[in-house]
This record gives C-alpha cells, sequence and structure tokens, in this order.
C-alpha cells in the first residue's frame, strides 16, 4: 500500500487530502494519506472565535462566489445549507480620502460623480484606452505600482490600486508584481490593449452570450458575493477535518523531510516520531517548508526563503448600536497610505453578516501592519487599541469607547508575491523534478484567496494522483 503525507492543516492542506482521498476511491486504489498539522487546532489562518455573542474572524471572513473552486468543495462536502452569504451591503465599499469616506464608484457615471478622484485625475484615467498610454514593457516583471502609474495615473494609484494591495496583500505596491498578483489583469492589458477596453468588450460578449442563452461568468473584475457559514468561516475546516477524521494527525509539527532508505521519503516530527511516505505533500507557508526541505534540497529552501511575509495585527471593536453614528451600510474600507493613518482599513463585520454581533450590537475589524507599515506589528495592545480608537474616531466619528475588543497577531500572515516571483516559481518547478514525489501547494505561490488554495489543491492531488499509476 502506498502512503502519501500531507503537511500543514490549513484550508490548503486539508482540501488537500480531501481531494486526494475522493479521487483515490474512485480510482479504486489502496492508499494510506496522513495529514500532519503542527497546531492542535486545524484550519490554520481559517479561525472563527466566539465570544460574549460575537463572532470575530481571525484571518478571512468568507470566500467569493464567482469563482467555483470553494464552492464545489462545499457541494463535494454536503455543507451547502450552512452557507451564508453576505448581504447588499458587501457591495459598498468605501476608500478614505481627504477627510471622507468616498463610495467606490461601481460604473461610470458614478465614477464621474465621485469625489474621491479630482478632475485631472479623471482626465488622466480617461487618457487609459488612448494610444498615449506605453504598452506594457517587454520582459520586464512589473511593479503593481508601476503599472498603475504607467497606465492611470499617481492619484489612481495611490486612492484606488495601492488600498486594494493592501486590502487583498496587506501588500506594497511598489514591490508587488503584477503578473504574480494579478495575472488576469495583466492578461487582459496583452489581450485587448488596456483595461477600459477589456471591460467595454468583455460587457458586450457577456450580452451576446446571454442572448446565445449561454452561461456567463462575471467579466474582468473579481466580483461575486462574499460567502460564508452561519457559524463563521472555521465552519469549512472543521467540516473538513471531522470527515477525514483519523487521518489527520494534529500536534505534530513536522522538523524534517529527507530521502528515505526503502521507502522514497522519511519525515521526521518535533515529538520524535518518524514516518516514510512514498509521496510528501508540504502545504505549509514557505519559511516553513523551507527549514522542513533545508537538509534534502538547499537549493530549493533557499528559493522558498526569498518569498517574503507580511505581519498583520488584526483588531474586533464591538459597540452598542446606538452609540454609533455612521449607518454602516457598506463592506468597510480602505485608506490610502497618503493619509496617515494607523490602521489599513476597516471592515463592517457585522454589516454583511448580521449575525456576527449580538442584537442591538456592531462588530467592527480593523487590520494594522503589513508592508507598508511593518513597524506597527509591534505595538502593545494598549498602543494598538489607541490607534484604532484614534482611526475610528477620524474617519467615522466614533467617540465612544468599544464595549468588545479582541486583538489578534498575525506574524508572517500572508506571502508577497515581489517581482522575482514568477522566476522563482520557475526555479521551483525545475528543483522539485530532482525529487519525484515532492510536491508543493498552499498560498505561497499561486494565489492567497481560498478558492486559489483550494484550486491549488486540487490540482496538487491530481498530481499526486499521476505519480501513483
Ligand atoms: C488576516 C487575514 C485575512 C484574510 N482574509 C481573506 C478573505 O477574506 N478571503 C480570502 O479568500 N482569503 C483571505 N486571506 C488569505 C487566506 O486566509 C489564506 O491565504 C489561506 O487561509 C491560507 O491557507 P493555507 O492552508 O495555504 O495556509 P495556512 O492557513 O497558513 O496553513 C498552513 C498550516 O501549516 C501548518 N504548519 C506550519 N508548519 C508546520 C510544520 N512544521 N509541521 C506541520 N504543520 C505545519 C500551520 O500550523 C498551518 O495550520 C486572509 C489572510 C489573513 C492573514
Amino acid at each position: 500500500m502506498k502512503k502519501i503525507i500531507i503537511i500543514g492543516g490549513g484550508v490548503s492542506g486539508l482540501s488537500a487530502a480531501w481531494l486526494l482521498r475522493s479521487k483515490v476511491a474512485a480510482a479504486g486504489k489502496n492508499v494510506e494519506i496522513t495529514l500532519l498539522e503542527k497546531e492542535q487546532r486545524l484550519g490554520g489562518k481559517m479561525w472563527s472565535i466566539k465570544a460574549d455573542g460575537y463572532t470575530c474572524e481571525w484571518g478571512p471572513n468568507g470566500f467569493l462566489d464567482s469563482k467555483p473552486q470553494t464552492l464545489d468543495l462545499c457541494r463535494a462536502i454536503g455543507v451547502t445549507d450552512n452557507l451564508h452569504r453576505s448581504n447588499d451591503n458587501a457591495r459598498k465599499r468605501f476608500i478614505f480620502s481627504e477627510g471622507q469616506l468616498h463610495q467606490l464608484p461601481d460604473g461610470g457615471p458614478a465614477f464621474l460623480k465621485s469625489g474621491l478622484i479630482s478632475w485631472p485625475g479623471k482626465l488622466r484615467l480617461a487618457l487609459e484606452p488612448t494610444p498615449f498610454i506605453a504598452s506594457a514593457p517587454t520582459g520586464v516583471d512589473e511593479t503593481l505600482a508601476d503599472f498603475g502609474r504607467r497606465r492611470l495615473g499617481g492619484e489612481a494609484l495611490d486612492k484606488l490600486i495601492a488600498p486594494m494591495v493592501s486590502g487583498i496583500f496587506a501588500g506594497d505596491p511598489e514591490t508587488m508584481s503584477l503578473e504574480s498578483c494579478f495575472p488576469r489583469i495583466a492578461e487582459l492589458e496583452r489581450e485587448y490593449g488596456g483595461l477600459i477596453r477589456a471591460m467595454i468588450m468583455l460587457a458586450k460578449k457577456k450580452k451576446r452570450d446571454q442572448a446565445a442563452g449561454k452561461v456567463v461568468s462575471s467579466a474582468a473584475g473579481p466580483g461575486g458575493i462574499l460567502t460564508s457559514f452561519r457559524e463563521g468561516i472555521q465552519y469549512l475546516p472543521d467540516a473538513l477535518s471531522s470527515s477525514l477524521g483519523g487521518i489527520i494527525k494534529p500536534g505534530v509539527s513536522v522538523t524534517s523531510v529527507a530521502r528515505g532508505g526503502s521507502v522514497p521519503y522519511h519525515v521526521t516530527c518535533s515529538d520524535g516520531v518518524e514516518l516514510d511516505a512514498d509521496l510528501v505533500m508540504v502545504a505549509a507557508p514557505a519559511f516553513a517548508t523551507a527549514d522542513m526541505l533545508s537538509g534534502l534540497d538547499g537549493k530549493i529552501a533557499a528559493v522558498l526563503r526569498q518569498i517574503p511575509y507580511s505581519s498583520m495585527t488584526v483588531v474586533c471593536f464591538g459597540y452598542d448600536r446606538e452609540r454609533i453614528k455612521h449607518p454602516l451600510d457598506g463592506f468597510g474600507y480602505l485608506i490610502p497610505k497618503k493619509e496617515g493613518c494607523s490602521t489599513l482599513g476597516t471592515l463592517w463585520d457585522s454589516s454583511m453578516f448580521e449575525n456576527r454581533a449580538p442584537d442591538g450590537k456592531v462588530l467592527l475589524r480593523s487590520m494594522m501592519g503589513g508592508a507598508c507599515f511593518p513597524e506597527y506589528v509591534h505595538l502593545s495592545d494598549d498602543d494598538v487599541v489607541a490607534r484604532v480608537s484614534a482611526d475610528l474616531k477620524r474617519v467615522m466619528g466614533i467617540d465612544a469607547a468599544p464595549q468588545f475588543v479582541r486583538v489578534f497577531r498575525h506574524p508572517q500572515a500572508i506571502p508577497q508575491y515581489t517581482v522575482g516571483h514568477g522566476k522563482r516559481l520557475l526555479a521551483l518547478e525545475e528543483l522539485l523534478t530532482a525529487h519525484p514525489g515532492l510536491i508543493l501547494t498552499g498560498n505561497s505561490y499561486r494565489g492567497i484567496g481560498l478558492n486559489d488554495c483550494v484550486a491549488a489543491a486540487e490540482r496538487a492531488a491530481d498530481e499526486a494522483m499521476k505519480l501513483l499509476n
């Protein structure tokens, strides 16, 4: 019987184990799968903490239903009845700029009326589809900032692109790679010669397809409805782990993966347990994977260590609804760096998912740190609370002290796909050919969203199946 070890019990490792087990069963193969997770708790970054009637998301608060991967997995494990879609508030997103919150415009007319971008900035944006804009430089891994300045202008970079990069990656657009972070945008520019042109062409195509009765997906942007579970996002790893049962060994930290004697791989754990495997799939963060693989292949470890991570602090504040004058009728807001605030933005969690706060209360979740403000993750809890309170007062006029406070720390929270990431992935691919049966998956490589992690897990499970044949 072949033995497969999966390392890491976040969404990537759990979904890889679940998908692999289904594929193995469908193929009628006799395979033993074991998943080793360092912590006693499964789920990695997915963790819904319940206290005083609030449901606080430690990490992700949902996935978008515009991509099929997580929804398909939910269908396969039979948990769609527990899904909880965010309400219409989640579609209204705001940017704090020059002393006020501006709703992100959702179309041309709203954009013209919006005070977020100045008239010169709007005129600069209007040039985007014209030949005055330089094309993408060939053979250059362009930063998101260079792309933004080139196509949309400096103001749109500061007020639209940079906040989006901080909202998704807690990243710095001056270092992040367009091609690695948003490959679809790079592709649209190549295909259509510009973003506005791409949006127009895709909207026309969507209309044609709808008229022809075809099922259509969203056009260019991420779109979709933010989706979670009534109990919080942790319901997903809980469901996966209870279905996987005895396959999972929690509280087991892998220290090294080496070549075995009679079997291909030998896995050593911190408690002295040693296991043999025909295939090893590592679904841990790149820096942890580097530590495990340093004895096996120093070059792989060196490339993995080049993937930087941003650290973050997530702060939950609960208030009596009546103490907050703002209608909180949206998803929340992001703050451009030049505003000089301490927080990256605040999500109005209980506005999107009402049951996240007790009746008559609201739950706000603010983010601090990231690649642009690394020093803030070292602040004490008291300083964090003071700075978040100051920002909430400045942005939303909240004077009241929160009745409920939780501060969550995420050291090395999110991998940063900086310039050169694509080359690093190619180098890894090449180096891994020397180690058949060693598979790397997880959010360090080709997407950090939950949908991306599940998509990567599916590819990893398929690769494992090929190797079993
Ligand atoms: C604050 C925050 C908010 C986010 N919000 C969203 C969102 O709203 N929507 C979205 O789609 N994405 C969001 N993301 C991104 C998303 O949550 C992550 O990309 C995803 O959960 C990563 O899953 P993973 O399994 O690849 O990694 P992880 O969740 O990091 O799991 C890796 C696992 O490996 C284990 N491990 C590490 N070392 C070892 C070892 N030596 N031995 C055994 N096990 C080990 C770890 O303990 C961990 O459980 C957010 C991320 C953060 C930090």
